[in-house]
């Protein structure tokens, strides 16, 4: 199961406390700071983000969001794709909704590969899973698919 960021910004709402800028080096270059990992990183804006980056109204309205949010048509893009953060890199907000054979919503599994659901079945076969799943994420997720369609679940 591939991952497909609808990119509708709202996991970077809240990060302007964390992507820090710590100054800027060149018209679309800055040096900054992941500040959870205390990690520099220098971040130069798209080449193709660099229109929709010179407005400053969407981080004026929004003083909580990373500094590098911004609307683009439906869509609200971070405009350095390129040079973000690894942890920006890898973040999935959910990879997996899982139903019972009705359909009936039970749960759902984060960009970490964490099980969020109240059902006691779906966490017996979660804690199954734990300790089955292959270690690499990227290898976890269709694994973790697979096996809950076995055990009747739908997964989407
Ligand atoms: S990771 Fe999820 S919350 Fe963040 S932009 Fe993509 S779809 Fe939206
Ligand atoms: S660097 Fe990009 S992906 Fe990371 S929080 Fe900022 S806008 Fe979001």
């Amino acid at each position: 199961m591939v991952f497909t960021c609808r990119q509708c910004g709202k996991c970077c709402m809240y990060l302007g406390d964390y992507i820090v800028i710590e100054r800027q080096t060149g018209p679309f270059r800055f040096e900054c700071e992941s500040v959870s990992t205390g990690t520099p990183f220098t971040a130069e804006v798209d080449e193709d983000k660099r229109e929709i980056f010179q407005d400053h109204s969407f981080p004026e309205q929004h003083p909580g969001a990373c500094r590098f949010l911004r609307p683009d048509g439906d869509l609200v893009r971070c405009t350095i794709h390129r040079d973000s953060p690894t942890q920006c890199k890898f973040y999935r907000c959910v990879v997996m909704r899982v139903a019972d054979h009705d359909g009936k919503p039970l749960g759902y599994v984060t960009g970490t590969l964490a099980l969020h659901a109240d059902d006691p079945a779906l966490r017996s076969v979660w804690e199954v899973i734990e300790r089955k799943r292959p270690k690499p994420d990227e290898e976890a997720e269709p694994w973790i698919a697979a096996f809950l369609r076995e055990k009747g679940y739908l997964v989407e």
